[in-house]
């Protein structure tokens, strides 16, 4: 590991050459000072996808917004004739939450590391100023004057203009599979709209991606995986992540590093409360369908889950216990990320008004609890950040199944967490996660020639079923 000095003569860290030393520190203070907060992870990255990194930087710089050969590239997109081009772009199109976001935005980019494509992210004034710019001396933001913007959410972009009208139309046109290359292209590759863009997990259709300069991608899902499948990627895919547990791991913690203001959020509550515990526990608390869950069961849930495992002590329930008589007890703080405040009063008041059973003093903190997930808000979605951030950085981690929030704060802290089942599901009330990766929760169905069903998570070894999504599947 190279150790950079920075401005406060602080021993800062290069994340194990992930991190490209020509950035100033102060425009970005998480990138350098992650490993204050956080033990240097032993998965280092290999030196295949360092290189990889730092020759895409380069192509970034070359391609991005307002270059020369951007400003070449864009006057294409309404031309009908394609002729090559140097740059070619997939534009990546924000859909649901905040992790659901991390995680599709990280696969994006692992499909621009493989096909050679420029990453450019077009999001509202909602994700304003949550990340530092992840690329030096340029811009992943497409810029605001992109003449199609507008239309991204307009469903005759994103359907007259998808993958999947494309396929049918050539395969009705010509009765061929052979398909006419539009100076741009839509996938929808979401969880709610997948049959026909499926059909972007096939090789055949890869290699006539492969002409088309503009890409726009629409997607809630950790794709990531479904390179590691077949070819054309799966033999690169490998070669960058010969540990492919990792892939998050390291796209995650390239790319997403929180702003100073973020980072302000961070560290002040790290160091007013987390800091001086010596243990720290995240329980990462999403309850998907308040109404039909009641807030008692989830609680049953964590308790034998925590209990069970041994992650936090009981309580001693006797009429008459006694004070811990330990002067120097040991220091466990619980940080509860919810968006409700119950949890953390229930959970608080339990460790208030009973000793526990081994000594051990309990804090318990919240960040927030915005009570629902507001739509277009720039300030909720950095605490969302603060808070999934926070979690990564507890010694250990409880996430909730089904959640793209708990994935993200498993996959950038680079342990495997806890999954609480769902709940009612009391047996097992959780289970130790297979991996560190997210889950992808749809993945193809399809056989691409035979176009028979099939299970994606019998195709590799190193391919399995979800702890919380039967159907999901990740790598491990
Ligand atoms: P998922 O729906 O659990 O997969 O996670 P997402 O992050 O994609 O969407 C949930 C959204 O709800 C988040 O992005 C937040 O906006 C909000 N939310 C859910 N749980 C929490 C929480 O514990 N804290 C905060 N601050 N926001 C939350």
């Amino acid at each position: 590991t190279r150790k950079v000095q920075n401005v406060a003569e602080l021993e800062i860290d290069d994340k194990n050459g992930l991190v490209n030393p020509v950035f100033d520190e102060r425009t970005c203070f998480s990138r350098f000072q992650s490993n204050l907060y956080r033990k240097i992870s032993p998965q280092k990255p290999s030196p295949y996808l360092i290189s990889k990194l730092r020759s895409y930087e380069d192509l970034h710089k070359y391609c991005g917004p307002h270059t020369e050969s951007y400003n070449r590239t864009l006057k294409r997109l309404d031309s009908k004739n394609i002729t090559s081009t140097n740059c070619k772009y997939i534009v990546w199109i924000p859909a649901n939450g905040l992790g659901n976001r991390i995680i599709s935005i990280a696969s994006s980019f692992l499909y621009a590391l493989l096909t050679n494509r420029v990453l450019l992210i077009n999001h509202g004034t909602d994700m304003d100023d949550l990340f530092c710019e992840p690329f030096p001396n340029t811009s992943w933001l497409l810029p605001k004057d992109f003449p199609l913007k507008n239309q991204f959410a307009s469903s005759k972009l994103r359907y007259a203009h998808s993958l999947g009208s494309l396929l049918k139309s050539s395969a009705t046109i010509n009765n061929s599979k052979e398909l006419k290359s539009p100076s741009f292209l839509y996938l929808n590759l979401g969880h709610g709209d997948y049959d026909l863009d499926q059909a972007f997990y096939c090789n055949q259709t890869q290699q006539a991606l492969q002409k088309i300069p503009w890409l726009f991608l629409l997607s809630d899902q950790y794709f990531a995986p479904s390179f590691f499948l077949d070819p054309p990627f799966k033999q690169e895919a490998s070669k960058l992540f010969p540990e492919k547990e990792t892939v998050f791991n390291h796209l995650g913690n390239y790319l997403f590093n929180p702003s100073n203001q973020a980072w302000g959020l961070i560290t002040r509550f790290y160091q007013a409360y987390l800091a001086k515990a010596d243990e720290k526990i995240g329980l990462q608390i999403r309850v998907f369908n308040v109404n039909a869950t009641p807030f008692e069961r989830v609680m049953d849930q964590i308790l034998s889950c925590t209990m069970q495992e041994k992650l936090l002590p009981e309580v001693d329930t006797k009429k008459e216990s006694l004070p811990s008589p330990s002067k120097n007890p040991i220091l466990k703080a619980i940080l509860i990320t919810s968006l409700y405040p119950e949890f953390y009063e229930n959970i608080s008041n339990m460790y208030w008004t009973r000793p526990t059973v081994n000594g051990e003093v309990i804090e318990v903190y919240q960040p927030s609890h915005e009570e629902y997930q507001h739509f277009g808000d720039n300030m909720h979605n950095m605490k969302a950040w603060a808070e999934i951030y926070l979690l990564s950085l507890s010694d250990v981690l409880v996430i909730s199944s089904w959640s793209t929030f708990g994935y993200v704060a498993q996959g950038l802290g680079g342990a495997k967490a806890w999954i609480l089942s769902k709940p009612g599901h009391r047996n097992p009330p959780c289970q130790r996660a297979i991996s560190m990766e997210p889950c992808f929760h749809f993945p193809p169905r399809y056989n691409c020639s035979s176009k028979n069903k099939i299970d994606s998570g019998d195709l590799a070894p190193y391919l399995r079923h979800c702890e919380d999504r039967r159907g999901g599947i990740k790598l491990v």
